[in-house]
C-alpha cells in the first residue's frame, strides 16, 4: 500500500505475552534500539497480554506510560496465542506487521533484514529458521513430521521451518483481517493469503527468561488443529480405507467359502472373526474420532462468538 504522502511509513511490531514478567524488560531492551535503528520508518510496539496471572501486564503499562511506542491490549482471560496474534493484529495500525515472541528466540537483529526486504517491494517476508538447535531432539522430529503431513494434505503449503515470525505489507494483513474463521491456525492463514513472497534465514536461540507455555499435550492438539484447520483428507481417507477393508474382507470370506466347500468344516473359524470384527471396528472408531474432530469444529464456528476481548488497551495510537 503506498503510504500517505508526508507521513513516516510505519512498521508495527506485534507482541503476544502470557505470563513472561521474566522477559519483558530483557525484551524492551533489545527490541528498542533496532526499532529506532530503522531510518525513515516510525514503529510502534503491539503488546497483548494474554491473560497473565503474574504481573506482566502492570509491567506492560509502566513501559507504555514510558514509551509512546508501546500500546498494551489487555485481553479478558488467556485465549492462546493465536488469539492474541489476532487482537494484536487488528489493532496494529502500521504499514508493515511483524508478530514476535517476548522471549527473544527470534533475534531482533533480523528484524532490519526483513524490513528492508519489504522496502525492496515483497508483500510477505518469512524468517525461516536454518537450525533449530535450541529446540529438543523430540521438538525438532515432531514438527518435521507435522510440517510432512500437514502439506502432503493441504492446498497451501507452509513452507518448514517457518513460524509467526515474519513481515506482512498492510495489504497482506487486510486481506488476512478478511478471513472470518474463528480458530485460527495463524501459519496456515498466512500462507492462504499469498501475495509476493520472499524468505530471510536466521537461527533460533534458546528462550531468554520463563518456560515455553507449549506443553506436549497443547503442541498435539495445536497440530491437530493445523491438520483440520486446512485439509479435509483426513475426512476422504476413510472411504478409501473402508472400501480398501471391505474389499479385502469380501476376498478373504471367499477362500474360507472355497475352503469349507473342499475341505469341510474344521476348527470353528474364531480368530478369523475377532481379527476381523477387531479390525473394522478400530477402523470405524478412528473414522467417527476423525468426523467428531470436524463436526467439532463446525460446531464451534457456528457459534461466531468473538475471537477474544479486550478489557482495556493502554498507550496512546502513534500513527
Ligand atoms: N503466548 C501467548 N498465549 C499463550 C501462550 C503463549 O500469548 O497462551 C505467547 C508467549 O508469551 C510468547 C509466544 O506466545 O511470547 C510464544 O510462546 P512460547 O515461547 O511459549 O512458544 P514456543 O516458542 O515454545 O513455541
Ligand atoms: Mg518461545
Amino acid at each position: 500500500m503506498a503510504p500517505t504522502p508526508g507521513r513516516r511509513r510505519l512498521v508495527s511490531l506485534v507482541v503476544p505475552l502470557h505470563n513472561e514478567t521474566d522477559n519483558v524488560d530483557a525484551f524492551f531492551g533489545a527490541i528498542t534500539p533496532i526499532l529506532r535503528g530503522l531510518h525513515a520508518l516510525d514503529y510502534e510496539i503491539v503488546c497483548v497480554n494474554d491473560g497473565s496471572t503474574d504481573d506482566t501486564l502492570d509491567k506492560l503499562v509502566a513501559w507504555s506510560v514510558a514509551d509512546r511506542h508501546v500500546r498494551v491490549v489487555d485481553l479478558s482471560r488467556n485465549f492462546g496465542k493465536e488469539a492474541a496474534l489476532t487482537a494484536g493484529i487488528d489493532e496494529a495500525r502500521g504499514d508493515a506487521v511483524i508478530p514476535f515472541d517476548a522471549d527473544l528466540q527470534d533475534p531482533p537483529d533480523v528484524i532490519p533484514c526483513l524490513v528492508q526486504r519489504w522496502l525492496e517491494g515483497f508483500d510477505v517476508v518469512l524468517a525461516i529458521r536454518a537450525r533449530r538447535d535450541a529446540d529438543t531432539w523430540l521438538k525438532r522430529c515432531t514438527a518435521t513430521l507435522f510440517y510432512r503431513c500437514y502439506n502432503a494434505i493441504s492446498d497451501t503449503p507452509i513452507p518448514d521451518n517457518a513460524g509467526d515470525f515474519r513481515l506482512m505489507s498492510r495489504q497482506v494483513v487486510d486481506a488476512l483481517r478478511e478471513l472470518p474463521e474463528n480458530r485460527r491456525f495463524m501459519k496456515g492463514l498466512f500462507a492462504w493469503v499469498g501475495f509476493r513472497t520472499t524468505y530471510v534465514e536466521y537461527v533460533r536461540c534458546a528462550r531468554v527468561g520463563g518456560r515455553s507455555k507449549f506443553s506436549c499435550w497443547r503442541l498435539w492438539n495445536f497440530a491437530l488443529e493445523g491438520l483440520t484447520s486446512f485439509g479435509t483428507l483426513p475426512l476422504r481417507v476413510w472411504t478409501y480405507a473402508g472400501g480398501i477393508a471391505a474389499c479385502s474382507a469380501l476376498v478373504l470370506s471367499g477362500y474360507f467359502l472355497l475352503r469349507t466347500l473342499i475341505q469341510g468344516v474344521d476348527v470353528p473359524g474364531y480368530a478369523s472373526i475377532i481379527t476381523a470384527v477387531l479390525f473394522l471396528g478400530g477402523l470405524q472408531l478412528v473414522g467417527i474420532g476423525v468426523i467428531g474432530e470436524y463436526v467439532g469444529r463446525i460446531y464451534t464456528e457456528a457459534k461466531r462468538r468473538p475471537i477474544y476481548i479486550v478489557r482495556k488497551v493502554y498507550g496512546a495510537r502513534s500513527a
